[in-house]
C-alpha cells in the first residue's frame, strides 16, 4: 500500500501560479483558509503514516507547491499510490451548517468511505451527515481506492474550534491512519 495524501486547494489548484486557498471563513480580523487547515492535517496524517511504515505521496507539501486539480489523480497514479485520500472543510452560506462527510465516486470504495465516516463521527462528535457519492470530483477519479473527507464547515464555529484544535487533528488523522491501514489489510 502507497497512501496518495491530497490537502486540497492550494497553488496553482484552479488556475496556474495562483493560490486557491479554498473556503475561507473571517473571524475577528483573522482568515481561516481551508487550503491551509487541510494542509496541517495533510502533513499530521503523513507524519502518523511513516510512523507506521506506510508509504506516503503528497500532491503539495506547502503553499506554494503547484498542484492542479486535474492533475492529482494523475500525480498519484505516477508515484505508484494504491489509495488516494484527499482532505477538504465544508462551506455553505448559512453559518449553521456542520458536521462531517466522506465522499467517494466507485461503489468499490463504499465501504471505506462509511468506516471512515463512522469512525471519524465517532471521535470528532461531529454531526453525521453521511456518506456521499460524487462523479463529478476530479481528484476521485483516481483509479485505486479514493475518498474524499469533508472534515467539517469552516463558517461554523464549533466545528471550526474542533477543526484547529491540535489534540482533536492528532486524534483525527490516527484515525483515518488506522481505518486506511485496517481496510487495506482487509479488516
Ligand atoms: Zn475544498
Amino acid at each position: 500500500m502507497k497512501v496518495c495524501i491530497d490537502p486540497g486547494h492550494g497553488m496553482s489548484n484552479r488556475q496556474m501560479g495562483r493560490y486557491d486557498p479554498g473556503a475561507t471563513h473571517v473571524e475577528n480580523g483573522f482568515e481561516f483558509q481551508e487550503a491551509a487547515i487541510a494542509l496541517r492535517y495533510g502533513l499530521a496524517l503523513k507524519d502518523v503514516l511513516r510512523e507506521q511504515q506506510v508509504e506516503v505521496f503528497m500532491t503539495r507539501d506547502d503553499a506554494t507547491d503547484h498542484a492542479p486539480v486535474g492533475s492529482r489523480a494523475g500525480m498519484a497514479k505516477a508515484a505508484g499510490c494504491t489509495v488516494f485520500v484527499s482532505l477538504h472543510l465544508n462551506d455553505f452560506d448559512d453559518d449553521s451548517a456542520n458536521g462531517l462527510e466522506v465522499c467517494f465516486r466507485d461503489s468499490d470504495d463504499r465501504l471505506l468511505a462509511q468506516k471512515l465516516q463512522d469512525a471519524l463521527v465517532k471521535v470528532t462528535k461531529m454531526r453525521d451527515r453521511k456518506i456521499k457519492q460524487r462523479t463529478d470530483l476530479a481528484v476521485l477519479k483516481f483509479s485505486g481506492t479514493a475518498v474524499l473527507i469533508e472534515l467539517g464547515f469552516i463558517a461554523n464555529d464549533n466545528d471550526r474550534a474542533k477543526l484547529v484544535n491540535a489534540q482533536m487533528r492528532d486524534a483525527v488523522v490516527r484515525t483515518i491512519a488506522r481505518v486506511v491501514t485496517a481496510h487495506a489489510e482487509g479488516g
